[in-house]
């Protein structure tokens, strides 16, 4: 049985007060929620403030990024021990915007995987196939090598805490979202190209436009292990519902 992660992606909102106060709303609307995971991934500036409001409750705390060394001169980046002294037990990879804006390759994806790995955060990896790619059918070939591309020089071994995030570009902050059919082929798909040992145990999240009318029919397919929520997870009563589908 793989527990669902259901995933809230703050991207570049709020700020440290804000952000402290929509944790603590969340975390009584969503106190009685005992059978998934929950995560939060406010931005850098805010995983202190918001770990501390989310104390003694079942929510984790996820950044939405880090650098692969530990320390030194790369001005403006944070670590994966930075990461976790901010109290945090999850850090987001290869996000399409990240790799879209500032030049993430698989290459530093797969190097970011593997500092989180070694430092015990859980790593939520994104792929995902843009319009044009789609278009063209070569989703699945995209996937494919974002996916190997990730988890190179990676040893199986170090992989059971993986988590996969499936997020056809074209779908974020779209209000366009894949069909749960479209979703369950891409998940299935994903799983056959993780190594046999973790392919029935990695959660595969799905994200593009999750929204509380959606989320029941996508969260039923058999390959779909929670999501990853940008926009709506910005607003208490929609993450709430999302949640609880
Ligand atoms: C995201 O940012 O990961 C995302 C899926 O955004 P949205 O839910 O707004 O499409």
């Amino acid at each position: 049985m793989r527990r669902k992660i259901m995933a809230g992606n703050w991207k570049m909102n709020k700020n440290i007060v804000e952000a402290a106060d929509l944790a603590s709303k969340l975390k009584n609307s969503l106190s009685d929620v005992k059978d998934k995971e929950i995560v939060v991934c406010p931005t850098s500036i805010c995983l202190q403030s918001v770990s501390n409001a989310l104390a003694d409750s079942l929510i984790g705390v996820g950044a939405q990024n880090l650098h692969w060394e530990e320390s030194g001169a790369f001005t403006g980046e944070i670590s994966a021990p930075m990461i976790k002294s901010a109290g945090c037990t999850y850090v987001i990879i290869g996000h399409s915007e990240r790799r879209q804006y500032f030049g993430e390759t698989d290459e530093t994806v797969s190097k970011k995987l593997k500092a989180a790995l070694k430092h015990h955060l859980v790593p939520i990896v994104c792929v995902g196939e843009t319009l044009d790619e789609r278009e063209k059918n070569q989703a699945f070939a995209v996937i494919e090598k974002q996916v190997k591309g990730a988890l190179s020089s990676i040893e199986e071994k170090d992989l059971k805490t993986l988590v996969i995030a499936y997020e056809p570009v074209w779908a974020i902050g779209t209000g366009k979202t894949a069909t749960p059919e479209q979703a369950q082929e891409v998940h299935a798909f994903i799983r056959t190209l993780l190594p046999k040992s973790i392919a029935n145990e990695t959660r595969i999240l799905y994200g593009g436009s999750v929204k509380p009318d959606n989320a029941k029919i996508l969260m039923e397919k058999p390959d779909i292990d929670g999501a990853l929520v940008g926009g709506a997870a910005l607003k208490v009563e929609d993450f709430e519902k999302i949640v609880k589908y």
